[in-house]
């Protein structure tokens, strides 16, 4: 059966974004019971000739920094769960905060393969350089990209496929 690969990460990192690209129109939506865990979007991805299926597992807006971290918690924990690769993704812009360090803690601790990846570096020439910080989170090279430029996919994607 095809790979499962999902997305894990703080809201407004560009998870949604990066789903979207790879998914084209391949879309699905599949509810989970209310009150136990969010809805997760999959869709079928292609790339070269391996087919995966992508898991985005961003919900709600929250309010409050203690929710993002239970929220993120609950994500990083049906990744664990459910995915063959794990995709952590960061934000340039924000930098390291420290509810990244607490799940990439978790995520560690699974011993899943996890592919670190730092969005928003829309100028690799100009902002590159600061993704370097996210090799403090221990869990491995952080994989520049831009979901909405559609940059560093290749890189990114090459990175999933070899823990498949
Ligand atoms: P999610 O909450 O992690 O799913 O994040 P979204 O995909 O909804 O994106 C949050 C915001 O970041 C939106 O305003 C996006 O347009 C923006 N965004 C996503 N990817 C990029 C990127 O590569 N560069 C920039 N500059 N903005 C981005
Ligand atoms: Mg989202």
């Amino acid at each position: 059966s095809k790979a499962v690969v999902a997305v894990v990460g703080r809201p407004n990192v560009g998870k949604s974004t990066l789903f979207n690209a790879l998914a084209g129109e391949r879309i699905s939506i599949v509810e989970d019971t209310p009150g136990v865990t969010r809805d997760r979007i999959y869709a079928d991805v292609s790339w070269l000739d391996h087919e995966f299926t992508m898991i985005d597992t961003g919900g709600i807006e929250p309010d409050s920094s203690d929710i993002i971290l239970s929220q993120m918690r609950e994500q990083a924990q049906i990744a664990i769960d459910t995915a063959d690769v794990i995709i952590f993704m960061t934000d340039v812009r924000q930098g390291l905060v420290d509810a990244d360090a607490k799940v990439a803690d978790m995520l560690r601790r699974s011993k899943k393969p996890i592919v670190l990846v730092v969005n928003k570096v829309d100028d690799f020439d100009k902002h590159v350089m600061d993704s370097y910080e996210f090799y403090n989170l221990g869990i491995g090279d952080p994989h520049p990209i831009s979901a909405a430029g559609k940059l560093g996919f290749g890189d990114m994607l090459d990175a999933v496929i070899a823990h498949f």
